[in-house]
């Protein structure tokens, strides 16, 4: 069986960015009838905090995206532990003391000579009395893993083969001096017995999953088929990493951005298919194929959500909107009207309020210099609410009478002044809504 996971760390609220990954392994996972697991990656006491947690399952809830599992690393150190004993019995684990600005030194000085900047492992050829020196003086050391200095070659559901010579790697920490299991012990514990079969995440994880794979298999597992989804850029190709906090999925819903607008957006984008609003999951699985996507960075333009999340309301039926037409006060046998009106002339849901208003209240009329005699006379024609469909129909034939004005000269000025603005809807349509005289407001 398919098993897949999203695995964020709950240290912020997820962004467009996260919502990539999760949906690809979810859908991965729907569409072979597999599980989707949610992985809480929490080993970070610190910075993991509880309302991000809650966050985050706000969010996939939203946007339908359930899971049939949900892990928490911060449980599970146990079991890291003991992978931690396993990989030094086997003598694939060690000690180091180095501080950061003694690596950094050491870093700066392979760069100098040309060299890649690889941890040069000098703790391995500590003697035991350097050890016991070096831990009186400071402590527990980090623990690293040590590779096997071969090439790690795996077939990459989206980039093809990809080879890493393990010599270019440095040996990953995966115990910190204070104790704490880094991600990457933790997520190969976690991939292994949680029986995840698929894995996809961001680019940026490639030389994670060389280690990875060298780590499992010294643990005694088969690796996970991985794959690597390019990462999101601005529209310009520019790097989003310092846009991402404004591109968090609760603003975007703030936002009145429509959940299917966003996953259809995303389970496109970067592939070599055409984005177009689908209004299920399950018909959003139904086209998605890791293998038509490519490697290059995917641009990402948080406009194009709007078009779609416009389509989507359009084709809205009232039931689906009932409550908050009621909730804005729009009458009962109002509301059909209201929202038949509305629905074509909003690009999110936020914007219903603004109509209602308008046809409550009435709006501050748009009237150009030249107009304005005549807008005065044809609103000294025009009778008081209730207005029906034959309304707009009546009063124009009448004004055009009286004023000998037509077509666009007569229409134009009357629906500018009506609105308030120059497009919008049928007026034979809008007159029935207005709950107040038109042309009250100041500027008539
Ligand atoms: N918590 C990790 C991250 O957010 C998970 C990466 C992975 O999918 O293994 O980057």
């Amino acid at each position: 069986m398919t098993v897949t996971r999203f695995a964020p760390s709950p240290t912020g609220y997820i962004h467009v960015g996260n919502l990539r990954t999760a949906l690809f392994n979810y859908l991965i996972a729907r569409k072979s009838g597999g599980e989707f697991v949610l992985r809480i990656d929490d080993t970070d006491p610190e910075r993991s905090k509880e309302e991000y947690v809650d966050a985050i399952k706000q969010d996939l809830e939203w946007l339908g995206l359930t899971w049939d599992r949900i892990e928490r690393q911060s449980q599970r150190l146990d079991r890291y532990e003991a992978a931690a004993e396993k990989l030094r019995e086997m003598g694939r684990f060690y000690e180091a003391w180095e501080t950061p600005t003694e690596l950094d030194l050491k870093r700066k000085k392979q760069l100098n000579m040309g060299k890649p900047p690889v941890y040069d492992r000098a703790a391995l050829g500590l003697s035991d009395e350097e050890k016991a020196a070096l831990r009186t003086e400071r402590g527990d050391g980090v623990w690293r893993f040590k590779l096997d200095h071969e090439r790690i070659t795996w077939e990459d559901g989206i980039l093809g083969e990809v080879s890493i010579d393990a010599a270019s790697v440095s040996d990953p920490v995966l115990i910190r001096a204070d104790g704490q299991f880094l991600y990457t012990l933790a997520s190969v514990v976690d991939d292994m017995e949680m029986g995840i079969t698929n894995v996809v995440r961001g680019n940026d994880h490639v030389t994670n999953t060389a280690t990875q794979i060298q780590m499992i298999r010294a643990l005694g597992g088969e690796p996970p088929a991985f794959a690597h989804h390019s990462l999101l850029t601005g529209p310009q190709g520019e790097s989003l990493s310092k846009r991402l906090g404004t591109l968090a999925l609760r603003d975007l819903r703030e936002n009145g951005v429509e959940p299917e607008a966003l996953l259809s957006l995303m389970a496109r984008l970067g592939s070599s298919q055409p984005v177009e609003l689908r209004l299920s999951l399950d018909e959003i699985a139904d086209g998605f194929e890791l293998e038509q996507f490519g490697s290059a960075p995917t641009k990402f333009d948080v406009e194009d959500l709007y078009p779609l999340t416009a389509k989507k309301l359009h084709g809205l039926e009232l039931e689906a909107v009932a409550d908050e037409v009621r909730a804005l006060g729009v009458p009962d046998d109002k509301a059909a009207a209201f929202w038949n009106v509305v629905r074509e002339n909003i690009t999110t849901r936020k914007e219903m309020a603004g109509w209602w208003a308008l046809f409550r209240d009435g709006a501050e009329p748009l009237v150009d210099e030249e107009d304005r005699e005549f807008v005065a006379q044809a609103f000294g024609m025009l009778g008081e609410p209730p207005y029906d469909a034959e309304t707009w129909g009546n009063w124009t034939t009448a004004v055009k009478e009286a004023t000998g004005r037509k077509g666009k000269k007569l229409f134009m000025p009357l629906r500018k002044a009506v609105t308030g603005l120059q497009r919008g809807p049928e007026m034979a349509e809008v007159m029935p809504l207005m709950q107040v005289k038109p042309g009250g407001k100041p500027g008539a």
